[in-house]
């Protein structure tokens, strides 16, 4: 699903990814864990192509993505291509991102209108079956500020898969949250990763790790440390720096 190989990433002079290799299985589930700082963030905003890469590469289904930069200059692929590409990564960020303009199921039916992927019945039926899906069919006419941080999570969730992705990727989705807010969001996620889809997702929550996660990947200071089943990684770390990241988390 994903193929990612000798990645370097720089802000300016600030080396902030130095050769990340990752392959991601369809239908995996895996969680990054790692310092603030580590490069988690920039990681995930690179696979959905809102920042260039300075080389190496990523593929996403065996289609290399387009933003790497020379010599200051990005070499894009075309932009049709790469709102194809874009409309394969879902993205759901830690503060919803949401319209505040726009009610629920217009949040939602935006970006599938807009690209023109679905007419408006389609549309709006989308819409309600995913608010359904995250227990939220009565909040369609809504509008953001009439939510709580769980439920805006939600709806950010519903309007990430109205695109339908193939791969979802979760940065910090539940770390905004109120703690009694945090489970209905973590159980939305559950259910998706039992529906099969694949996700990559950066979290300080361990018992979703544990319970969840196929593979949990380890990030310190641009670098993957370590990666391995929750069992390994949480019980038994083959990093010192891993062992010093959980004792403060755990
Ligand atoms: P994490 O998500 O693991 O906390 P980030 O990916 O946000 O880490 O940040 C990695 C490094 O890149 C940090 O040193 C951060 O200060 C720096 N950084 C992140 N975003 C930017 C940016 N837009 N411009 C410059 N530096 C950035
Ligand atoms: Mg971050």
């Amino acid at each position: 699903m994903i193929e990612i190989t000798n990645l370097d990433k720089y802000y300016g002079s600030h080396h902030v990814l130095k050769g990340i290799n990752l392959s991601i299985q369809k239908g995996e589930v895996v969680v990054i864990i790692g310092p603030s700082g580590s490069g988690k963030s920039t990681l995930l905003r690179c696979m959905n192509y809102l920042e260039p890469i300075q080389s190496g590469q990523i593929m996403i289904e065996n289609e290399p993505i387009g933003m790497i930069e020379h010599n200051g200059k990005q070499r894009e692929m075309p932009q049709k291509n790469l709102n194809k590409m874009r409309e394969k990564v879902g993205m759901v960020f830690q503060n919803f991102n949401l319209f505040p303009h726009l009610s629920v199921r217009d949040n939602i039916t935006l970006s599938p209108l807009t690209l023109g992927k679905m007419n408006k019945n389609t549309a709006n039926k989308t819409a309600y079956s995913l608010l359904a899906k995250v227990g939220l069919a009565d909040r369609a006419t809504a509008f953001p500020d009439q939510l709580s941080g769980g439920q805006k999570q939600r709806v950010a969730i519903a309007r990430a898969l109205a695109m339908k992705p193939h791969v979802m990727l979760f940065d910090e989705p539940t770390s905004a949250l109120d703690p009694e807010l945090i489970g209905e969001v973590l159980d939305a996620m559950k259910e998706l990763a039992k529906e099969g889809m694949t996700m990559i997702v950066v979290t300080h929550e361990m018992g979703f790790a544990k319970e969840m996660a196929d593979r949990v990947v380890v990030m310190d200071q641009g670098q993957i440390i370590e990666a391995g089943t929750p069992g390994v990684i949480f019980t038994n770390p083959a990093q010192e720096r891993t062992k010093v990241f959980l004792h403060k988390v755990l």
